[in-house]
């Protein structure tokens, strides 16, 4: 049993995960930048530890000022969050080193998925679907030229480190090759230190599809169904729903369980994602596995009732699947989630800066992840996102009328945000058809007249 956890991170993921401690009884401990003195996590949790400048470097990614404040707190385990250190296979490993149980996969699992193309590599030997591709990292623009030809253009490539759609071109022909494998390289070394790129085939018009698993640490593997997150800005997801219109219940019922035989033969422990891409043939294709929490999580959370976190942590603690979900995995209705991220709302740079209002929708089936109020600051440091409308009808059409009123009751003054770029989304009639896929934002910002 954990007495006291520390949650290595800031924001709204800090508030959630000390809201599932504090319904399980277990004493928190928040850690914050200086930038972050006056933050909610800071003022909810039972103790709180400065660890640097505002900085990132300097603070929540500073793995000795983490780790000592964990031991100066005494805790029992880390919970991570999502970015920062979630995926730090070396921190995971820091942390068993000490003896503070890191509440996510084993470090080698995480290391494995880390590297994109060797997760590939893995996830085609134990038989679930991915793209034509290189095989492992491209050693030139030679060898990609050479992979390019015998997969067909257009392919794209990727960052093996890569993340937040960094560090990744499309790649429409031959003679586009040398400038864009240049670019994805020089953009892959600034953004994670290391340049090295593999390729895959590029999907038109795909779909962009995830399934939600949670492992034990005694080989039990379950799926939790999809979450469908194709309405993306720049690769980056802006709107989520589960369930996805183009999964079938045997679609699901499928990927679900070569997922959970492939996960608990690889050793996978805890909450985790995996990606895919679906075609137009409504084919699934394996892009990669996140390790931790993701961000979207609620909208899982709305369709199956179960608490995540709280299972991440149940886990941790070493429980058996049974116990940590009380029974079969039940979906109902339909949930979706919307990101409020504080950004200018044409040139979608951050818009950091001083809340002056802040008034957040509630009602039936509406949920509100956040960790922003009234007066508070938005360090420009940061990640822009500030709240997670959340909502869940019976139905996806009373999902999306229920998100339009909760949307159109949402009052946040002082910084620019996502919201009126949602209300606008929930209204397309692409989107109200389902006519969703990656390129949707391209098309939907066409139709408006507004600026990419
Ligand atoms: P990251 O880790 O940087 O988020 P992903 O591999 O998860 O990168 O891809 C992010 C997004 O990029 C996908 O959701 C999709 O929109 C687009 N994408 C990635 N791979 C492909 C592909 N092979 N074909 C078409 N689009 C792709």
């Amino acid at each position: 049993m954990f007495n006291k956890i520390l949650i290595a991170n800031r924001g709204e993921i800090a508030l959630r995960v000390i809201c599932a401690c504090k319904e399980l009884g277990i004493r928190t401990v928040a850690i914050y930048s200086e930038a972050d003195r006056n933050s909610l996590p800071v003022r909810f949790a039972d103790e709180a530890i400065c660890v640097g400048p505002p900085q990132l470097s300097q603070s929540y990614l500073n793995i000795p000022a983490v780790i000592s404040a964990a031991e100066i707190a005494n805790v029992d385990a880390i919970h991570p969050g999502y970015g920062l250190l979630s995926e730090n296979a070396n921190f995971a490993e820091v942390c068993e080193t000490c003896n503070i149980k890191f509440i996510g996969p084993p470090p080698e699992v995480i290391r494995l998925m880390g590297e994109k193309e060797k997760a590939r590599a893995a996830m085609k030997k134990h038989g679930v679907p991915i793209l034509p591709g290189s095989e492992g990292v491209l050693a030139s623009e030679g060898e990609a030229l050479e992979w390019a030809k015998s997969v067909g253009f257009p392919v794209i490539i990727k960052a093996s480190a890569g993340g937040g759609g960094r560090g990744m071109r499309i790649i429409r022909s031959e003679a586009e090759l040398a400038t864009l494998y240049a670019a994805a390289q020089a953009e892959a070394a600034a953004a994670f230190g290391n340049g090295d790129l593999y390729m895959e085939k590029y999907v038109e018009h795909p779909r962009h599809i995830e399934f939600q698993i949670l492992a034990d640490e005694h080989g039990n593997v379950v799926s939790l169904g999809e979450r469908e997150c194709s309405i993306q800005r720049r690769h980056q997801k802006l709107l989520e729903e589960s369930p996805s219109t183009q999964v079938t219940p045997e679609l699901r019922k499928q990927i679900g369980d070569i997922l959970s035989k492939t996960l608990s033969e690889i050793g996978y422990a805890n909450a985790g994602t995996i990606e895919f891409l679906m075609d137009k043939d409504r084919r699934l294709h394996f892009i990669e596995m996140n390790t931790r929490i993701q961000v979207e999580h609620p909208v899982t959370e709305m369709v199956t009732d179960v608490d995540l976190v709280k299972a991440q942590i149940a886990i941790a603690m070493g429980e058996k699947m049974e116990s940590v979900l009380h029974g079969p995995i039940v979906h109902r209705g339909h949930a979706i989630e919307c990101r409020i991220n504080a950004e200018h709302p044409e040139k979608f740079t951050p818009s950091a800066g001083k809340i002056t209002t802040f008034h957040p929708p509630g009602g039936t089936g509406v949920r509100i992840d956040t960790a922003a109020y009234a007066e508070g600051v938005i360090p420009p440091y940061y990640d822009s996102l500030i709240a997670k409308l959340v909502v869940r009808g019976k139905d996806r059409e009373e999902a999306i009328s229920r998100m339009s009123r909760a949307l159109g009751m949402f009052i946040v003054e002082g910084v620019h945000t996502t919201i009126p770029l949602h209300r606008k989304i929930l209204a397309d009639p692409e989107f109200r058809a389902g006519h969703t896929d990656t390129t949707f934002i391209e098309r939907f910002l066409a139709r408006n007249g507004e600026k990419k």
